[in-house]
């Protein structure tokens, strides 16, 4: 396992150095839609401090992260009308981390309905922006 590396694509969002459609935001956590989403309403968390995945975070800030993390998985479920939920966490290579910024993704789940394939496209940014109001409007 190598160390964090800050040019990761994550990290330049938190910089501000390229976009994204902010669901939430405190000191501490920042939360926006993944731009390749696969289910409506996919929702990345991630901590502002630099933590490369689950492997390299202590347990203050983690239980901090997981705490906002359900905060808006509640305000998704409520936000699309969920049946269910769906929380992912890749670290490694091998357990399929693509971004080495920590993050957990929050996928609102439909009964009877898969979750789309890994496709490589980007989703249409006023549908991402739409999204993410809906979520901001849910967490109040
Ligand atoms: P993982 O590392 O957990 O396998 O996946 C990284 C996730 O980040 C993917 O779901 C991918 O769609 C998302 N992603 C990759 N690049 C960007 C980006 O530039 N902006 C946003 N919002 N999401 C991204």
């Amino acid at each position: 396992m190598s160390g964090y590396d800050d040019s990761n694509i994550f990290a330049r969002i938190l910089r501000g150095e390229i976009p994204c459609h902010k669901v939430y935001e405190d000191d501490s956590t920042l939360a926006f839609m993944d731009i390749m989403p696969r289910t409506d309403g996919h929702t990345l968390v991630i901590p502002k401090a630099p933590a490369r995945n689950l492997f390299d975070i202590a347990p203050e800030p983690l239980s901090d992260l997981i705490v906002k993390t359900q905060r808006i998985a509640i305000a998704a479920r409520a936000a699309f009308q969920a049946d269910g939920l769906t929380l992912q966490q890749f670290s490694e290579p091998a357990g399929g981390q693509v971004v080495f910024h920590l993050h957990f993704h929050i996928l609102p789940r439909f009964e009877g309905v898969a979750l789309r394939p890994h496709t490589g496209e980007m989703a249409n940014p006023e549908l991402l922006a739409g999204h993410a109001a809906k979520i901001r409007a849910a967490l109040g």
